[in-house]
């Protein structure tokens, strides 16, 4: 496939390890659309850092959790770069740091729809446009998931967690149901990395607080996450699907 036919669209790409995403894609010659839910200033910075590189990209608003928004969301890069061929379900939430006899219904869902229903709507458009069995050239497609999913997140957020490990879980079986159409799906497990995401946990100190309990003595770059997500996209990995790359200096 001719890099100039890559289009990919990263979520959540407007901050952090979504940004580091599009920005490296960007680079490796990728079309990228910058999805945002709230925070168009943000996405449109990594837009103007894609453009300013010489790189082609577009922001588009949109809220994962809203089936009606992801719709709108792939029409609008297929009208505007063409058909996806890679998809990073990057865009993921956390709420206070809680125990679970804290945390109410409506949070929990919160969580839930936007980490799981997300990236699982989001990938069901992508894979209606990559499957060879819908006329597609095939794609790939790389989950965050975290390494909340083995640790569960005790005493800080276990809905979290639970969300997931629904996306490991949902990574090998969707891996499997399309891997003869010519779709790779893959997941990254970050540990703790440098992102406001701590912030909105109610702890922006949190990577500096643990580092000490990872091997490697410190918290990732939202950019070494991006490298395993672009490797996994890559030809590099032509025979990798279902499987994951724990980025997490050890822990
Ligand atoms: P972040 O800095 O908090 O950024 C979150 C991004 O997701 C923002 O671009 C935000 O858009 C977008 N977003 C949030 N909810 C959305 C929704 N409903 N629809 C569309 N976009 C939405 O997060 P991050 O730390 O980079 O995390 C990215 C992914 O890595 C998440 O899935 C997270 O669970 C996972 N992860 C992170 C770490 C870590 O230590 N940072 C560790 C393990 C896993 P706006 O800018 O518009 O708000």
């Amino acid at each position: 496939m001719n890099m100039a036919d890559k289009v990919i669209l990263v979520t959540g790409g407007s901050r952090g390890i979504g940004a580091a995403t599009a920005l490296l894609a960007g680079q490796r010659g990728y079309a990228v659309a910058v999805n945002y839910v709230t925070n168009r200033a943000a996405a449109d910075a990594v837009v103007a850092q894609i453009q300013a590189a010489g790189g082609r990209a577009i922001a588009v608003g949109g809220d994962v959790a809203r089936e009606e928004d992801v719709l709108q969301l792939f029409a609008t890069v297929d009208g505007e770069l063409g058909r996806v061929t890679a998809l990073v379900n990057n865009a993921g939430v956390l709420d206070h740091q809680s125990r679970l006899e804290d945390m109410s219904a409506e949070r929990i869902n919160r969580v839930l729809i936007a980490n799981v229903t997300g990236s699982l709507l989001c990938a069901r458009e992508a894979v209606k446009r990559m499957s060879t069995r819908h006329g597609g050239q095939g794609g790939a497609i790389v989950n965050l998931s975290s390494m909340a999913a083995k640790l569960g997140g005790p005493g800080e957020y276990v809905d979290y967690a639970a969300s997931k490990g629904a996306i490991d879980a949902f990574t090998i079986g969707l891996a499997k149901e399309v891997a003869a159409e010519g779709i790779r799906v893959n997941a990254v497990r970050p540990g703790l990395i440098y992102t406001d995401i701590h912030a909105s946990g109610g702890e922006a100190g949190r990577v500096d607080r643990l580092k000490d309990a990872v091997p490697m003595k410190r918290g990732g770059s939202a950019a070494e996450v991006a490298n395993a997500i672009l490797w996994l996209l890559s030809e590099e990995a032509s025979y990798a699907t279902g499987t994951f790359i724990d980025v997490s200096g050890g822990r």
